[in-house]
């Protein structure tokens, strides 16, 4: 058996008056992130972990944004583009496990509604999709409120 494992980071700063959309969710604040995509700082962590384990590089050099057809793009399209590669490389996804870092608003009541968003397109269960959401305790960007950050791993297996 073929086993691989990835690691994926991502940061976004936080603005005013932007749409806060995580894991292909929707979620109510005032604040959203920055950037040429909807700035789904989780899926783009996934995204950059299932990249890793094939040692395929990172989603700014499969989607720079430089390019204008990825101009407010809704992330989950990335997302399934790489799943593609995963399955085109011969692996399927054991497992995946998020961790999202953001002062405010407090993320848990939307924790499986994004587990279910991510499991559609995905293709796998909701039971092998992890999200987890974590405060830095007012502690650095994220805890200042400017940014959000997301880590994720994942286990890909031939
Ligand atoms: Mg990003």
């Amino acid at each position: 058996m073929d086993i691989r494992i990835g690691h994926g980071y991502d940061v976004h700063a936080l603005a005013e008056g932007l749409k806060l959309v995580l894991c292909g969710t929707e979620i109510e604040h005032t604040k959203g992130c920055v950037a040429h995509s909807d700035g789904d700082v989780a899926i783009h962590a996934i995204c950059d972990a299932l990249l890793g384990a094939l040692a395929l590089g990172d989603i700014g050099k499969l989607f720079p944004d430089t390019d204008e057809r990825y101009k407010g793009i809704d992330s989950r399209k990335l997302l399934k583009h790489v799943v593609d590669l995963v399955t085109d490389n011969g692996y399927s996804i054991s497992n995946i496990d998020c961790t999202i870092a953001m002062q405010r608003p407090k993320l848990r009541p939307h924790i499986d509604t994004m587990r279910e968003r991510l499991a559609e397109v995905i293709g796998i269960g909701v039971d092998r999709i992890s999200v987890k959401a974590t405060t830095t305790e007012r502690l650095g960007f994220e805890g200042r409120e400017e940014g959000v950050s997301a880590t994720a791993v994942t286990i890909l297996i031939k």
